[in-house]
């Protein structure tokens, strides 16, 4: 039996890929109110917001690769609702400040592409009525720049979609928080509220909440909570499914069918405080007014709050706990963990069966942190 603690998009793709391979697989999750795969946004970016030489891009690129696999794969498996599609994204200049950028922006996003990410296409600077006519409701703009194979993701579905396969694949989730049992120096089971459920293999993949039940292996995990507040708009009798994605410098748009509209987000970094604040919808309005002031009339119908698993140095933390070798942990993946998430699954399912990864783990190593003194 493998049990996942954690049911986050992360913890779902891990024990989806397994039953996939015909494993046994109990899922334990306490449903924390903040989970940020329920508040994600759902951009799968270009990857030009990392710098060359980031270790994340190889990984970044295999888990876009990855993606289209997954989603036919649940859908031969019945679930066609994920929100995933692609619509396209617009990079915009509101202010000349901004529009003196895009000319570089271009080249970095340009020069993904060539690094082999399949989800970009060509991409073209074009002028504001352009990209008004890729997203209707957009403010003049400086400049935008199209990038024409872009997706979203509407994370809650997703993760839906995954726990309905995991269950008909004879999965079985579990409601509550899970404790590791440690017996003379390996993880034998893990414990859910007085119940113990032996396991051959546990992965971690708790989000933000990791960090404390790597303090119990020993391990040092710099994980912290950054809260997202985003807002999901309803426009009334348009259907904005098929609107492209909105990329400002700091903040974004994005649509879902068939009505509704997603403006994020905040960047706070006040721990576990569940909270919408004024400052937080303030900025948020403004941010979204000032690229789409078509939305003015748009009705707020409700904000979410979600906590960015976001480790110290960006990276993630994928692999196995060294000194226990049927414990691995898949988390850390801040702002960037809808894309790449799903991809980090299915590696902790890989490792799991001692299947070959050809990504890198090196520099996501669970104890990087924990040998500093
Ligand atoms: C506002 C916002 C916008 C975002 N936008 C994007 C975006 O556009 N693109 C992108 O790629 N990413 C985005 N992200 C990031 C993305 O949502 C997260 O990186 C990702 O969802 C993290 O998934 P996870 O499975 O690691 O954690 P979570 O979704 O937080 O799930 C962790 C789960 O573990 C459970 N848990 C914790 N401890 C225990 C325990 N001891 N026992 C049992 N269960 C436990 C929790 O209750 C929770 O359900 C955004 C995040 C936010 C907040």
């Amino acid at each position: 039996m493998v049990v996942i603690i954690g049911g986050g998009l992360v913890g779902m793709s891990a024990a989806y890929q397994l039953t996939r391979y015909g494993v046994p697989v109990v899922l334990v999750d306490r449903a924390d109110e903040g989970k940020a795969t329920t508040a994600g946004a759902g951009i799968l970016s270009p990857g030009n917001r990392f710098p060359s030489g980031d270790p994340i891009l190889p990984l970044l690129k295999e888990a876009h690769a990855y993606y289209p696999k997954l989603i036919a794969s649940l859908a031969e498996d019945g679930e066609y609702h994920t929100g995933y599609e692609k619509v396209g994204a617009l990079h915009v200049a509101t202010t000349d400040e901004e529009a003196s950028q895009m000319s570089k922006l271009l080249e970095q996003i340009q020069e993904r592409r060539t690094a082999g990410f399949n989800h970009i296409g060509d991409a073209k600077i074009v002028d504001s009525d352009a990209a008004r006519s890729f997203f209707p409701a957009l403010s003049p703009v400086k400049a935008a720049i199209h990038i024409p194979e872009a997706a979203r993701v509407d994370g809650q579905l997703l993760c839906s979609a995954l726990e309905r396969a995991i269950v008909q694949r004879g999965g079985s989730l579990v409601h509550g928080r899970a404790e590791l049992v440690v017996d003379q120096g390996k993880v034998t089971a893990v414990t859910v509220e007085g119940q113990t459920i032996a396991a051959e293999a546990v992965i971690v993949a708790a989000g933000p909440w990791s960090a404390t039940l790597a303090k119990q292996l020993g391990i040092t995990m710099p994980v912290y909570l950054q809260r997202g507040q985003i807002a999901h708009l309803v426009v009334p009798k348009t259907e904005t499914g098929g609107w492209s994605i909105v990329m400002g410098f700091t903040h974004y748009i994005l649509t879902f069918p068939s009505d509704r509209i997603v403006v994020g987000a905040t960047r706070d970094n006040v721990g576990y405080d569940y909270r919408v604040t004024m400052g937080g919808m303030r900025e948020i309005i403004n941010e979204g007014l000032r690229m789409a002031i078509g939305l003015e009339s748009a009705t707020v119908q409700d904000v979410r709050i979600g906590f960015r698993p976001q480790s110290q140095d960006t990276e993630p933390f994928i692999g196995q706990v060294p000194g226990f070798e049927n414990v691995y942990f898949a988390t850390g993946h801040g702002g960037y963990g809808l894309q790449v998430g799903p991809y980090s699954g299915a590696i902790a399912a890989d490792l799991v069966l001692n299947r070959p990864v050809s990504t890198d783990l090196s520099p996501f190593a669970v104890d990087r942190f924990s040998h500093a003194s």
